[in-house]
């Protein structure tokens, strides 16, 4: 089934969930008028409808290859990917002096959202070059940037992003790749990168590899990796593809889903490289993209969900199975279970939807204010959006398999490709497991600030609604101020493998406290009755609660988890 671009929802959301006027009244985002915003919305959506959906199951059916050490990408990609750099949607947040068009990274996320639930294989590769884009922007040279910026915001060339390494994964800091000075500015870059996203394609005039390698100096650890740009043809004295670089594609692995993005090895053979940033201060740098990739990975286990939920209610509509407790109705969507996992699905998508956008508004605002509050409260929100967001997005598709019965097991429908596809947003990028353990331990590091004070702001919203939503406004509260006490806890545990042990729950149980928050701002919008009542209602009655049993794990700490021996587990 196509995918349509939930265009109308996005601006419900930036109107009346997380006040994206803000944005748009600062001086930096004065652009950002409503005119602008729909138009780009819009013009996004209609994009993502019509050219990248269909693609969707191209890039399942035909997967790219390697051909003689060149990458050969699935039929409609490169016509894709086109419409996507000629629309000018990689630079959208990229600044305007080097082509981009300098808005926020809220309409940013939006829109690479809808990218993802059209063809998430094709948008994994402007998301990789935008988060290169960034950090140029951040830590480059101005040589640097005036050679590689205007190409990766126009799509010419492409980005990708090498830290892993067989034996550095999580790890990062037990890299072995090298770079060795050639005495001319340049650095000889040499090692084995693994799963490597994009790392060639047959569209784009060059791929500009990030790599991260180690200097001759560079103390052992995160602290001695450097950062260098390592291109696939090296510029000329015009800025234009030169000579091929020591690199090469070793092979492509075959993967669970996903078949559309090349996912390869890489060797690097005393490659030329340029460094980014300062000596040893690669992770510094990398951390720019990374940050950039984690929200814009939680967007596509978002923009999976949207289109598993879009799949499997198009599916329930017209599925016919034994009669109903609806009067006239007749189709498996009438089924109280089924009805269950379509308003589980729209009321999970809507509440990821709107933290993952949340956090792009702090962003915006931390950029335009220099608020050193606005910038904590995004650094907090990160992980939830990237591990709420493709944790949902997991959960969703799966269900979406669900409501097809056996028609989701077989691949024609589709329905089994969103839920193989999405399977990875969990794991790349930093799994789901690292950004909660970042969440209860850097995060927390302020002692708590900036959590105690987004969950002051969630209860006074709740408090403010005792009287139009008496018992959602209660259910809310309590939830936040279980949470309080919970982060306080947690705070006081000096041993981080206390804090480590219920990462993941206290996660879970912050993001179902922001989701709710979030519900019942949408309901408030609509005057309290209507469909946004109904959801956040639904949300916050039968799927909030799950904080209480969440957080109850987190407070058991690490002991009870070792427990059982590893011989008593089997081995
Ligand atoms: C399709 C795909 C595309 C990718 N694209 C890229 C890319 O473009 N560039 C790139 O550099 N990398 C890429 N990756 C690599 C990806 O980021 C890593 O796979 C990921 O970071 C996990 O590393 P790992 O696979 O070595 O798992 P491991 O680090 O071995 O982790 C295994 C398990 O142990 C857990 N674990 C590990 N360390 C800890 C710890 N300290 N505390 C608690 N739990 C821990 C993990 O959460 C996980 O559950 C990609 C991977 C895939 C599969």
């Amino acid at each position: 089934m196509a995918y349509r671009a939930p265009v109308d929802e996005f601006q419900y959301i930036f109107d009346h969930v997380v006040e994206f006027d803000q944005v748009a009244k600062t001086d930096l985002f004065a652009e950002a008028t409503p005119d602008m915003t729909s138009a780009i919305l819009s013009e996004a959506g209609r994009m993502c409808s019509e050219v990248l959906s269909p693609l969707q199951r191209n890039g399942d059916l035909h997967p790219a290859v390697l051909e003689n050490g060149v990458v050969r990408t699935s039929p409609g990609f490169a016509e894709g990917y086109r419409a996507i750099a000629e629309g000018g949607w990689i630079g959208i947040s990229a600044s305007a002096e080097s082509g981009g068009m300098g808005l926020p990274m809220t309409l940013t996320t939006a829109v690479n959202e809808m990218m993802a639930g059209a063809c998430l294989a094709l948008q994994l590769n402007p998301l990789m070059s935008q988060g290169q884009i960034e950090a140029l922007e951040h830590h480059a040279s101005e040589e640097i940037k005036a050679i590689y910026l205007p190409k990766l915001i126009s799509g010419e060339w492409c980005g990708t992003m090498n830290l892993t390494e067989s034996q550095a994964g999580s790890d990062v800091g037990a890299l072995r790749s090298k770079a060795e000075s050639n005495g001319d500015g340049t650095f000889a870059v040499t090692g084995q990168k693994i799963y490597i996203s994009w790392a060639d394609n047959d569209f784009s005039a060059n791929v500009c590899h990030l790599v991260l390698a180690r200097l001759p100096d560079g103390a052992a650890g995160t602290k001695g990796i450097s950062l260098f740009m390592v291109p696939k043809y090296i510029p000329d004295t015009d800025g234009e593809p030169g000579v091929a670089n020591s690199l090469s594609v070793v092979s492509l692995e075959h993967k669970l889903g996903l078949h559309g993005s090349p996912t390869a090895v890489m060797q690097f053979d005393g490659a030329t490289g340029w460094l980014v940033g300062e000596p040893h201060q690669g992770m510094k740098a990398m951390f720019t993209m990374m940050n950039n990739a984690r929200l814009g990975v939680g967007g596509q286990g978002i923009g999976s969900a949207e289109g598993a939920y879009q799949q499997a209610l198009g599916y329930a509509l017209e599925r016919k199975q034994g009669s109903t407790p609806v009067e006239g109705g007749g189709t498996i969507a009438d089924h109280a279970d089924v009805r269950r996992m379509l308003t589980t699905m729209k009321a999970e998508v809507f509440a990821a939807r709107s933290i993952a956008l949340s956090c792009a508004v702090a962003i915006d605002m931390a950029r335009a204010t220099g608020d050193s509050d606005w910038l904590a409260r995004a650094a907090l929100i990160t992980p939830i959006a990237k591990a709420h967001g493709t944790d949902i997005g997991n959960e969703v598709a799966h269900m979406g398999v669900q409501v097809h019965g056996g028609m989701g097991f077989i691949e024609e429908t589709g329905a089994a490709q969103f839920s193989r596809d999405v399977r990875v947003t969990a794991i790349y990028e930093g799994t789901n497991g690292i950004q909660a353990m970042d969440l209860v331990a850097r995060k927390l590091m302020d002692g708590g600030d900036a959590a105690f004070r987004l969950l002051e702001e969630v209860e006074m919203a709740a408090e403010a609604e005792r009287e139009l939503f008496p018992n959602m406004s209660e259910a809310l509260w309590s939830a936040a101020e279980t949470l309080r006490e919970t982060t306080e806890w947690l705070v006081s545990q000096e041993d981080l493998n206390e804090r480590f042990a219920g990462a993941v729950p206290y996660l879970r149980a912050f993001a179902r406290v922001l989701g709710a928050h979030f519900h019942l701002k949408a309901a408030k919008a609509e005057g309290g009755s209507g469909p946004r009542t109904h959801l956040a209602r639904f949300y916050i009655k039968r799927l909030l609660p799950e904080y209480a049993a969440q957080l109850t794990h987190v407070r058991e700490g690490a002991r009870g988890l070792y427990a059982l021996s590893l011989d008593e587990l089997g081995a």
